[in-house]
């Protein structure tokens, strides 16, 4: 019998010690105007690189990774209490080494890089001394990747990419991109594309401009634009062909790690809201003491505790199978999840502020964006809810009888008379002749 929801003391003096660390040190980064991806920006290094140090010497670096790769091997559940943490502190990710989109880019080159690529670009992206980018989405659409036309043909021992991408999250900041382009166009739908890792300096690498998400003063959604862009044959990622399983490996962990984030982020609202519930003061007491606003802490709080139950039994699976796939239906559903959770508690943290709660004084609007994005960035919520539904359905079979299934009280009652009537008839005749 193994359900236990406690940690172990040792880590658990670890998590503190984060705790603290990240509120006294990580925190106030997030308030200074500069950029936790700006690697080439001295003042951001001179502030962010002695924190990384001191998280080394803690062991806490890269807990995403294993051993091999200079992490920790923690695994997913303790990665989860980790990034309970993290979440919600701008520059957390990065001082502890476990930001995305650099974890997921790092993943897929460990797991199918040549050992060139890891050492030319795996090395540096652990160290965090470059930062990259994942650029696979299209400004005609994103949900479907079997929509994408961005092209690249063998000429030569270079491949040629032509085509456009839309939100490469941190393009600008990048040293590489990894791009997802068409390689067989005739193949069979998921085996037409193929990964490939492109240095940001390669002649025809074109950042048309950096979006901004609503609310942010730099963007750095970088739409690019990719025009005979020629990089060696050698920088092809993985198999030809191989993008769709290349992008399932990634997108699996990165789903999972910023439905760990998004927990903290969560439970900071709670916390504010609470804080602010306890202390307005009403002509009678606090607002705490209405119970309409009870209600609303009562349902976050609930909502949360469930949201972060599902996200750690997931991340206990994952450790599990040690295979995304075998826990794609849990993965997909705290996907889906993740945006409702969030927005309702932002919103309510919103609501009980009040004025202020709305103004730019306080985070919360950007967190109700933040909820929003969770909806849409690594897929569409509806397009988990798909999956979620299809891998359930996989376990059910059809009824003979789809009229009155054998679920149906009458079915069930001819069943069990069929079964114990004859006993009772025995039973009867035992009585009789006793
Ligand atoms: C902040 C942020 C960061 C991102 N970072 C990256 C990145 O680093 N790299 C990258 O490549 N991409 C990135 N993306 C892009 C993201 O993956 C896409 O936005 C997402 O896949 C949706 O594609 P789309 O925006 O083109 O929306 P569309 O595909 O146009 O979809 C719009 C809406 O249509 C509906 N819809 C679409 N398909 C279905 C369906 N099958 N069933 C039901 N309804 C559907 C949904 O309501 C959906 O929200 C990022 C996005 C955001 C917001």
């Amino acid at each position: 019998m193994a359900w236990d929801f406690e940690t172990d003391p040792e880590f658990q003096e670890k998590l503190d010690w984060m705790k603290d660390f990240v509120r006294e040190k990580v925190e106030p980064l997030g308030m200074l105007g500069i950029h936790p991806y700006d690697v080439k920006n001295p003042r951001r290094n001179a502030l962010v690189r002695p924190l990384q140090q001191e998280v080394k010497d803690k062991g806490l670096w890269a807990c995403h990774l294993g051993p091999e790769l200079g992490g920790q091997g923690y695994g997913q559940v303790k990665l989860g209490l980790m990034n309970e943490i993290l979440g919600g502190a701008t520059f957390a990710p990065i001082v502890f080494g476990c930001q995305a989109p650099d974890t997921g880019n790092a993943e897929i080159i460990a797991h199918y890089g040549t050992p060139e690529q890891k050492e030319r670009y795996l090395e540096p992206l652990l160290a965090n001394e470059i930062v990259s980018a994942f650029s696979m989405t299209e400004p005609q659409g994103g949900s479907d990747p079997t929509n994408f036309v961005t092209r690249a043909e063998l000429d030569g021992n270079h491949w040629k990419i032509n085509g456009e991408k839309w939100f490469s999250t941190n393009g600008k900041w990048a040293d590489f991109l990894i791009v997802m382009a068409v390689t067989d166009p005739e193949a069979q739908r998921h085996k037409r594309m193929s990964m490939f890792i492109v240095p940001v300096d390669t002649p025809g690498v074109e950042i048309v401009r950096n979006v901004g998400v609503y609310g942010q003063e730099n963007g750095s959604e970088s739409y690019v634009r990719y025009t005979d862009v020629r990089v060696p044959a050698d920088h092809l990622l993985g198999e030809q062909g191989g993008a769709f399983a290349i992008s399932q490996t990634r997108l699996g962990g990165g789903r999972v790690h910023h439905a760990m984030r998004t927990v903290g982020s969560c439970k900071r609202l709670l916390d504010m809201m609470s804080r602010r519930a306890v202390s307005r003061k009403t002509r009678t007491g606090t607002v705490a003491d209405y119970q309409t606003v009870k209600m609303q802490i009562a349902d976050s709080y609930i909502e949360l505790e469930q949201f972060k139950l599902f996200v750690l039994k997931t991340a206990w699976m994952i450790d599990k199978y040690q295979d995304y796939l075998k826990v794609r239906k849990d993965i997909a559903a705290i996907k889906a999840l993740m945006p409702k959770v969030y927005h309702d508690i932002a919103a309510r943290c919103i609501h009980i502020h009040g004025s202020l709660g709305v103004s730019n004084e306080m985070p919360f609007v950007g967190n109700l964006i933040a909820s929003m994005v969770m909806g849409i960035a690594d897929g569409p919520t509806e397009v988990h809810k798909v999956t979620v539904a299809k891998q359930h359905l996989r376990d059910y079979k059809d009824v003979d009888d789809p009229m009155f299934p054998d679920y149906s009280l009458i079915h069930r009652r001819e069943a069990a008379r069929a079964m114990y009537d004859p006993m009772d008839e025995l039973q009867e005749a035992v009585e009789a002749v006793e």
